[in-house]
């Protein structure tokens, strides 16, 4: 059900965000459209934008249980969820544990390969500059955040990798690789921000050998391996198992 919403305020690829009936908050509305290697390619999932919205919440509430703040509040239904009005940083804060992806490709470390301690990248997040490496010293000159808040950000999602890696290993789930957002608040409080899902994690079934059928998150799209809603819907069932139910606007 379409919760009542204000004016819409920004599209994004996979989520519009509309204003609410309180000026410091928003309703985030999840799509069914799937986008990748920078919306060349694109299809629509029915029962994405469901699966996400769910998973999101049910991560956010347990990273909020573990003293993150993020932008989340509740869930205003199905694929719906209000969250407090933050300025995103335009960083794309990359945690990785497992080699995979970009960095395989810019390297010769093999994919799979356990990377420890896990490293953290930046990306500037600008579609039109094709998401950039960014170093710490770029980040600085750009003036997309300070040294202090480079710190923060940087313990926060140290911080969140290890809630969430030994999360989904209880639940037989690998975090390989996962991206995160961020955003300052009124009061200039840095909380993880956007979404946390199969769209921006890599997650792999540990009860799984074969290297593709363990695949669950978006590389089942990118890379046409077909059963991209049914591998979501594996990763929901798994945390419904253990999390409580996350709560929706009363
Ligand atoms: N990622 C994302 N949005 C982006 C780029 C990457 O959510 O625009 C996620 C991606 O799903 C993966 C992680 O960040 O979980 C690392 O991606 P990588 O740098 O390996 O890039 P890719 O191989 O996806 O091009």
């Amino acid at each position: 059900m379409e919760p009542v919403h204000g004016n819409l305020i920004y599209e994004g690829k996979a989520k519009k965000i509309y204003a609410c009936n309180k000026f410091d908050q928003v309703l985030v509305n999840f799509k069914d459209d799937a986008t990748a290697f920078n919306a060349k390619k694109k299809s629509q999932l029915d029962g994405k934008g469901f699966l996400n919205c769910q998973i999101s919440a049910y991560i956010f509430e347990l990273l909020e249980s573990k003293g993150i703040e993020t932008h989340y509040i509740c869930l205003a239904s199905d694929r719906w969820m209000y969250a407090h009005k933050v300025n995103v940083i335009p960083l794309e804060i990359v945690l990785r544990n497992t080699a995979y992806g970009s960095l395989c490709r810019e390297s010769h470390i093999k994919p799979g390969t356990i990377i420890e301690p896990p490293l953290l990248d930046f990306y500037y997040k600008d579609d039109k500059l094709n998401d950039p490496f960014l170093s710490e010293e770029r980040l600085k000159l750009f003036d997309l955040a300070s040294h202090n808040q480079i710190v923060q950000i940087k313990s926060i999602a140290f911080e969140v990798n290890s809630i969430l890696e030994e999360f989904f290993n209880e639940i037989d789930l690998k975090l390989v690789d996962f991206k995160l957002e961020m955003g300052l608040t009124a009061s200039g409080n840095i909380v993880v921000a956007d979404e946390i899902s199969p769209d921006n994690c890599r997650i792999w079934d540990q009860r799984i050998d074969d290297i593709q059928d363990r695949i669950l998150d978006k590389d089942r799209f990118r890379n046409d391996l077909g059963f991209v809603v049914e591998s979501y819907e594996k990763i929901l069932s798994r945390i419904q198992a253990v999390l409580p139910k996350p709560r929706y606007y009363k």
